[in-house]
């Protein structure tokens, strides 16, 4: 028996819309429909077709029922321009995330989450409650992905092909996830999981409209990146954009979002403001000047070294999971084709029980 569910989700990752996947299928609209539906089998030979175009065995679409996020608990940006199908197919990668979670949580224990509710903090407010909470000062992020990490977020990486999209956050279970579009900038996407950081405590029990939700979690990523007292220590002047360029390494984000939060504080002016935006346009927004290195995960890492090391690699947990391994390596910011042996980094807060 197929599961219409799992077909479905196959298809959403292959971003196609139904009549696309009639056709890739070499079968009608109607048939896909009231497959979905339930009401209708799919013959062989169209299985077979589905199998050859997604890359997914066939035990995939005979499992049993699998997890969604819900959209409608998911606050996307810049959503205008994301299409439906750019969004449906990052959503499905997050059904696959959940998956892999399950069958990680039963092999390893993972910190619990020590996310506090803030929902009734302003974003200022609730930025600077964290640090305190976390016992980090006004000390500078270092590495956004493992400060979430060590603090019981689960961090997955969305590679799907668009730059619309952003980020988006989940909790489920009681289990905070964080999943981060990997063709951003290294500063852009630490801004994100800065942002996403900001709805998981802002906005955990339904938020405010959804702008406003928006608007709340930007405002919670600045004061907890740049958190204001150091910044105006370190920033009182900016002279030209040369400053800002300057300045941004020790907070690792954009220059725009450095020259935003001086502009919000008073120490940039308007008319200067202004010019910075034009002169940062000029220079593109897909390159950031004196760009930092992209941030990957500790916790994969880690846990996909101790797989390896019991000689289960990356192939057998795809196996497992019943999904192609090209599905699970975007998932794990492609750490997972190449396990590092070397464990130089080790998260001091992480314990991984067996
Ligand atoms: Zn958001």
């Amino acid at each position: 028996m197929l599961n219409p569910e799992r077909i479905e989700l196959v298809r959403l990752r292959l971003g196609l819309t139904k009549s696309g996947f009639a056709k890739a299928l070499g079968i009608d609209r109607k048939t896909v429909q009231r497959f979905e539906a339930g009401t209708h089998e799919l013959s062989q030979n169209s299985v077979d077709n589905l199998i050859k175009i997604s890359g997914y065995p066939q035990k995939f679409f005979e499992s049993g029922k699998i997890d969604y996020p819900n959209s409608e608990a998911v606050s996307f940006r810049s959503l205008r321009s994301l299409t439906a199908t750019s969004r449906n197919a990052a959503l499905a990668a997050g059904a696959l995330a959940f998956e892999l979670d399950d069958w990680i949580n039963e092999r390893f224990e993972l910190p619990d989450h020590s996310l506090p509710q803030l929902d009734n903090h302003t974003p200022t407010e609730a930025a600077i409650a964290l640090r305190t909470h976390w016992g980090i000062g006004e000390r500078p992020i270092g590495n956004m992905i493992n400060m979430l990490e060590s603090h019981g977020v689960r961090v997955f990486s969305l590679s799907e092909g668009t730059r619309h999209l952003d980020a988006y956050s989940f909790w489920r279970n009681d289990k905070p996830y964080v999943f981060l579009n990997t063709m951003k900038t290294p500063e852009h996407s630490r801004f994100d999981g800065a942002h996403e950081l900001g709805h998981l405590v802002l906005h955990r029990h339904g938020g405010p409209s959804h702008r406003n939700a928006e608007d709340q979690a930007n405002a919670f990523a600045s004061a907890f990146l740049m958190p204001i007292a150091d910044v105006k220590a370190r920033l009182p002047f900016v002279h030209g954009l040369n400053d800002l360029i300057r300045g941004k390494k020790r907070w690792k984000v954009s220059t725009a979002a450095l020259a935003y939060t001086l502009h919000k504080q008073g120490v940039i002016s308007d008319w200067h403001y202004r010019g910075y935006c034009i002169e940062l346009n000029k220079l593109g927004r897909t390159k950031e000047p004196h760009g930092i290195e992209s941030e990957t995960s500790q916790v994969w890492q880690k846990i996909l070294t101790d797989l390896w090391r019991e000689g289960v690699t990356i192939t057998h947990i795809a196996d497992a999971l019943k999904i192609p391994e090209h599905e699970l390596s975007n998932l794990l910011f492609g750490i997972a084709a190449a396990p590092n042996t070397q464990e130089k980094q080790k998260p001091n807060s992480l314990k991984l029980v067996e």
